[in-house]
């Protein structure tokens, strides 16, 4: 047979594209895919320069964060920014509490340890998440042996689905003198965050997931008190690459319009940065975090619907980002290839405790405003689990969805 010619089978490809619906990266919106689609920019072309200073703007109103907070972006991942907190934040032997909520808190927890600090992990049983009691008392224990400096935990742990509140969090922090640093990765643009009224130290991110763009931006915002913190640091500099002091010349020059250079910037991302974030925040960043709860919302209808129980065991603990779902009897692992057949890519799980037990479907950014894409995932989940056979209402699972899932809409 022929070979069809090349742009054809292009076309064809894009028509069978599968809907990717794993917690990051997610579907991004057919204006970031347009600005960032374009011949690389040079990272002193003035649209990439007006594009990053935009962008940093645009990241206080997100973080609800205060004016003389500082924010940063640069190439890299959440991983990377997580490792930037920790290298400007921790000097050897201080002692820092982590939240632990699962696979992404304990990633954390190890980079404190390789920083050098002295580690204390509250724990939760998978799909728990510890109580302000709990923590308090660790506070309390650690705070006997000397000043704390840091409090770490992560707002949605994308291993388990839990998503801790980090207002009380943040609060405790502030009382034990401790700064109060945020793993957003999978929760920034989604769940609420206030970072001024709470008084948050630093809230990082990726482009990848709830901020709706592919992956290779680092992104947080940090306030003046861990600048400060930077700033008096007794034991050496953190590698150049991670360095605050480093990039603060950079990130102003960028907010004032200027160029600069450090690092080259990853500039077709830079470019649609602003597009994205000016889409998050086109009703404000509740409304947004509103949307991901109310699909969420109807997705938990869904899969009850399904008989799909979440990881996380209580209703206040369930990210709006993501579901964390549970086989039922006699389902196992091979559902995700049977998801992926029937047209949507979900993922399995991750947290090493259950991690044959369980399966992700991610919901967040551009797909929420897509009824057609919430409801095709959830048929894909309910044809995947009738194709094993099991008794499956199809349409009483999309209709759970109501308005979420209206094919018209
Ligand atoms: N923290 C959380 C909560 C995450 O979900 C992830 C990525 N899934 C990371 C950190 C690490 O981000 P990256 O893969 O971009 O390094």
């Amino acid at each position: 047979m022929a070979r069809l010619p090349h742009t054809v089978e292009f076309a064809a490809m894009t028509i069978a594209k599968p809907l990717l619906m794993i917690p990051g990266p997610i579907e991004v919106s057919p204006a970031v895919t347009q600005a960032f689609s374009v011949p690389p920019p040079s990272h002193l072309a003035p649209s990439v320069i007006e594009a990053f200073g935009a962008s940093l703007e645009l990241m206080r109103k997100l973080w609800m964060a205060p004016p003389e907070s500082q924010p940063f972006v640069l190439a890299g991942g959440g991983t990377a920014a997580m490792e930037m907190a920790v290298a400007n934040l921790i000097e050897p032997e201080e002692r820092v509490l982590v939240v632990n909520t699962g696979y992404f808190s304990s990633r954390l927890a190890e980079m404190l340890r390789r920083q050098g600090a002295l580690v204390v992990e509250v724990e939760a049983p998978v799909g728990e998440g510890p109580s302000a009691q709990e923590i308090e008392a660790a506070l309390v224990g650690l705070a006997e042996l000397g000043p704390i400096k840091g409090l770490f935990a992560t707002h949605v742990d994308t291993s388990t689905g839990v998503c801790l509140d980090p207002e009380p969090l943040a609060r405790l922090a502030r009382r034990y003198g401790a700064l109060s640093v945020f793993d957003g990765v999978c929760a920034t643009a989604a769940e609420e965050f206030r970072m001024e009224e709470w008084d948050a130290d630093l809230y990082l991110t990726a482009s990848q997931k709830a901020i709706g763009l592919p992956p290779g931006l680092a992104l947080m915002v940090v306030s003046e008190r861990a600048l400060a913190a930077r700033e008096s640091r007794r034991a050496t500099a953190p590698p150049m690459v991670l360095d605050w002091q480093q990039w603060l010349p950079i990130m102003g020059a960028y907010e004032e319009r200027r160029p600069s250079y450090f690092s080259t910037p990853a500039t077709n991302l830079i470019l649609a940065l602003p597009v994205s974030l000016r889409e998050i925040l086109a009703d404000g960043p509740e409304a947004r975090c509103d949307l991901h709860r109310s699909v969420a919302t109807a997705l938990r209808r869904a899969w009850q619907e399904l008989g799909l129980e979440p990881v996380p065991r209580r209703a206040e603990l369930v990210s709006n980002a993501l579901s964390a779902l549970r086989f039922p009897a006699g389902v196992d692992g091979s559902l995700v290839g049977r998801i992926a057949a029937e047209g949507v890519i979900v993922a399995g799980g991750l947290h090493p405790e259950i991690r044959g037990e369980y399966f992700r479907v991610g919901h967040m950014g551009y797909c929420l405003t897509q009824p057609a894409m919430i409801r095709r995932t959830v048929e894909a989940v309910a044809k995947a689990l009738a194709a094993g056979g099991r008794p499956i209402d199809v349409d009483g699972a999309v209709e759970a969805l109501g308005e979420f899932g209206d094919a018209a809409a």
